[in-house]
């Protein structure tokens, strides 16, 4: 469910129309409602409450969305996060949320990234090498503070989506193989400054069926009882994210988190153990648009070509996945084309939508690509010289510009003319 809907034949976000935003700060720009955040996660946390001993952590993971505005919203609403650098971290802590809310992932932790979530005094490192096991011993021994963390288990499961966002597989780069995992684990307990007190793992985005993490939750679950029997207490599981969102209205929904969190309960029956979860794109999603203007409609050999004033560098994902977003027009008419919708950069790859049956547009109509919330504007670069888009919030019916465009001048601003290449004076140019 979103708040994004056709009032008085425009599309609205909340109670503002698009075409006022657009005609207020230009487009492209994001646009997000917080409502619509605030709403998915309260259904997810409701359905997972009562899970586990105590009280469950919902860990929003950052870089699905790490705007201000947007973490501090969630913050506010109880959320944590789930971070994977020291630039999210910051974000995290300066958005408002508690240090003991904090988890921080990743496979390449560095010292002072380390260092930076030991001395904010986050709730706990997810792990994912013996490597960073000993480097986190290290940078915890230099400042003489007890560290918990968790071992992220790879447990090769195959979660059946994108291989660009599958992180679970046997020979993914993430977590610890399953086989290594308890040893690792008493490998953290012989460090001074380390306490291991849990288990997690994070398979992949996007999923869409619940089997393979109910596998990844029960190899956890084995692992966490083999532990105990060895006489470690294992008092945290964190299962990660992933759950998927509605991209198409025309094809099924991925599971509610009902359903998700019923396989859950299922799944961790009678553990005595604290559960974490880290839910990106499920909360945000379809909580935001990406609008645009189309600059012409353009015919080729065989296709017709839409040019929005949106490209890839705005919106990486149809690009880098082939991932499909619903394309709407801001003042849909009764009348369809098959348009292929591209943007104005320099790369074939530029494409949003091939041979697409849509709403009628001309130049100068403004269209929206939806369930642009998550991994849009965090994946955005300045490639061709583009600036980054404005991001926008809209509350009820009030907004904010919660992110601004920056100008050409501000992204020339970080380079520099080499020495060698100012003008002397006094020089003539050589040939
Ligand atoms: C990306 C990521 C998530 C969030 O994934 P979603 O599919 O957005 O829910 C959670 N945990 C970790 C460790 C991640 O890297």
């Amino acid at each position: 469910m979103d708040h994004f809907e056709i009032r008085d034949g425009v599309l609205h976000a909340e109670q503002v129309s698009l075409e006022t935003l657009a005609a207020a700060v230009g487009t492209p720009f994001y646009c997000y409602s917080a409502a619509t955040m605030t709403r998915h996660f309260e259904v997810f946390r409701a359905a997972v409450a009562g899970l586990g001993n105590g009280d469950p952590l919902v860990a929003f993971a950052i870089k699905a969305n790490p705007n201000l505005s947007v973490v501090a919203t969630l913050a506010r609403l109880g959320a944590g996060a789930d971070v994977v650098s020291g630039g999210e971290l910051s974000r995290a802590l300066a958005a408002g949320v508690p240090a003991e809310r904090i988890v921080f992932s990743g496979v390449g932790k560095q010292p002072h990234e380390l260092a930076a979530g030991i001395e904010a005094g986050i709730l706990q490192f997810n792990v994912e090498s013996e490597a960073e096991i000993a480097m986190l011993a290290e940078v915890a021994a230099a400042r003489q503070r007890p560290v918990e963390l968790a071992i992220r288990v790879n447990p090769a499961v195959n979660p059946g989506t994108h291989a660009k966002i599958s992180t679970g597989g046997k020979d993914s780069k993430f977590g610890i193989p399953f086989e290594r995992a308890g040893a690792a684990f008493m490998l953290a307990a012989g460090q001074e400054w380390l306490r291991p007190v849990g288990l997690a793992a994070h398979i992949g985005s996007q999923l869409t069926d619940l089997g393979p993490i109910e596998d990844c939750i029960g190899r956890l679950g084995g692992l966490a009882q083999e532990l105990r029997g060895a006489g470690h207490p294992v008092t945290r599981i964190d299962v990660g994210g992933g759950l998927g969102v509605p991209y198409r209205r025309d094809q099924p929904a991925p599971p509610e988190p009902h359903v998700y969190a019923a396989m859950v309960a299922r799944a961790t029956r009678g553990w005595d153990c604290r559960l974490m979860f880290e839910p990106g794109r499920m909360i945000v999603g379809n909580a935001g648009v990406l609008v645009s203007t189309v600059i012409l409609v353009k015919q080729g050999a065989s296709k017709t070509f839409v040019v929005a004033d949106a490209g890839m560098n705005d919106l990486l994902r149809p690009s880098l996945y082939n991932a499909w977003h619903d394309i709407q027009a801001l003042r849909p008419r009764d009348e369809r084309i098959t348009a292929t919708v591209v943007g104005p950069v320099c790369e074939t790859g530029d494409t949003f939508a091939d041979d697409r049956e849509m709403e009628a547009v001309a130049a100068g109509d403004r269209i929206a690509f939806l369930t642009a919330g998550a991994y849009g504007a965090t994946m955005a670069s300045t490639y061709n010289s583009r600036p980054l888009v404005p991001e926008v919030m809209v509350n009820g019916a009030s907004w904010a510009v919660v992110s601004a465009r920056n100008e050409p001048a501000a992204m020339q601003a970080l380079d520099t003319v080499a020495p060698w290449l100012e003008p002397q004076p006094g020089a003539t140019a050589t040939v």
